[in-house]
């Protein structure tokens, strides 16, 4: 028996390719409904048909060009072909897909702890189950990864409102003004739009002073993004973590979906053939999250300055014609060619160290 505490996408994907595979899963979702709260801007890269077939009511709509603004106001727009989800209807297409394939899903059932049995609270009961295995797909605060190491990942706090306005449907929009990450504006159609930042520090206030004047505030929505620490153990023992409960998150984007993901295919497949999962984790998405993870070192020292020199040097055609290529989800090969395309890059690497 393996059982999966947390029926977010990666709990629900790897509890999914378990069963595939004849395995006995059960997920354990502390709250009473899989998708709520949302906690996410639902922007993922064309990259995810490769990994899982969604339904047409989860895809909101399809983005062409990401707007990437400097301090001094001058922009550049980028090709990219990535889709803007339904976060709670995606939740729940992943969800059906683990039960119809048999695994059994325990909603309102928070795991409280695991030594000989698994220790959950069942509404008022508090229950213990005997398992195999067990997976931490418990998010960012994951009580599993307690398990494994008491080292507590780095994290921003993101906070996002819903917002009725005028966009452009096709482009979202990225505004580098904001301290160790970023603010976004994302069309789900031409009046409404998820507007955010996420940042180390004074998350109220900068994000006050980012939504003024973008529209009418509908709805309020925040969360915690981890940052991917190459050093985090994922596995002791029969215990592993997946997903954010695992830092597993590009660094540059905060985007967690399509690692977490991958992350559980490969999760899925170190359970059954009782391989390293740590190791593999390292070998399948160590290169490509920590190529993330230096370049936001790098951002994080740059000046206003620094950002508008290096959205005037973006803005060249032949950068732009490797980014229309690219794809955020294999972006170390990218990197190594944008270096080679314009080497005054490299001139940034110096940050880093
Ligand atoms: C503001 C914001 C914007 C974001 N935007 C994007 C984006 O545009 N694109 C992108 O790719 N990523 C984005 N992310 C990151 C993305 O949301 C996560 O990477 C993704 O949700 C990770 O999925 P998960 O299943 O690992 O964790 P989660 O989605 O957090 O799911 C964890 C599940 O575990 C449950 N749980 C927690 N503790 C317990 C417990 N003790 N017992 C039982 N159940 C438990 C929770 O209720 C939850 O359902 C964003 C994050 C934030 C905060």
């Amino acid at each position: 028996m393996i059982t999966v505490v947390g029926g977010g996408p990666v709990g629900s994907f790897s509890a999914y390719n378990l069963t595939k595979k004849g395995q006995k899963v059960r997920i354990f979702e502390e709250h009473k409904k899989i998708g709520v709260p949302v906690q996410c801007t639902g922007i993922v890269t064309k990259q995810i048909d490769d990994i899982v077939k969604l339904k047409k009511n989860v895809i909101l709509n399809k983005v062409t060009k990401a707007k990437i603004i400097a301090p001094n106001n001058k922009s550049v727009t980028l090709a990219v072909k990535d889709y803007v989800i339904d976060r709670t209807l995606f939740d729940e297409q992943l969800s059906d897909m683990a039960v119809d394939a048999g695994a059994k899903l325990f909603t309102n059932t928070r795991f409280l702890d695991y030594t000989k049995r698994v220790k959950v609270k069942q509404g008022t009961k508090t229950k213990y189950f005997s398992t195999d295995w067990l997976v931490g797909a418990d998010g960012p605060n994951s009580k599993v990864r307690l398990l494994i190491t008491t080292k507590r990942p780095k994290v921003l706090v993101g906070k996002q409102a819903i917002i009725k306005g005028s966009f452009e449907k096709n482009t979202f929009q990225v505004y580098l003004d904001v301290p160790n990450f970023f603010g976004w504006v994302v069309p789900i159609d031409s009046t409404t739009a998820r507007v955010g930042l996420a940042t180390t520090t004074n998350v109220a206030k900068h994000f006050e002073n980012f939504i003024k004047g973008k529209g009418k505030i509908q709805e309020l929505q925040a969360g915690t993004i981890p940052i991917f620490n190459p050093l985090l153990k994922t596995q002791k023992n029969n215990i592993l973590i997946v997903g954010d409960a695992a830092g597993q998150i590009k660094a540059t984007t905060g985007g967690g979906i399509i690692p977490g993901l991958k992350a559980s295919k490969i999760a899925a497949k170190s359970i059954i053939k009782k391989s390293d999962y740590n190791l593999s984790c390292k070998a399948k998405l160590g290169v490509e999250l920590t190529t993330h993870l230096m370049i936001r070192k790098t951002l994080n020292k740059f000046s206003a300055k620094d950002y508008n020199e290096l959205i005037t040097l973006t803005n060249q055609q032949k950068i732009r014609n490797v980014f229309a290529q690219a794809s955020r989800d294999n972006f170390s090969l990218t990197a190594l060619k944008l270096m080679f395309q314009e080497p005054k890059y490299l001139k940034y690497l110096t940050k880093l160290f």
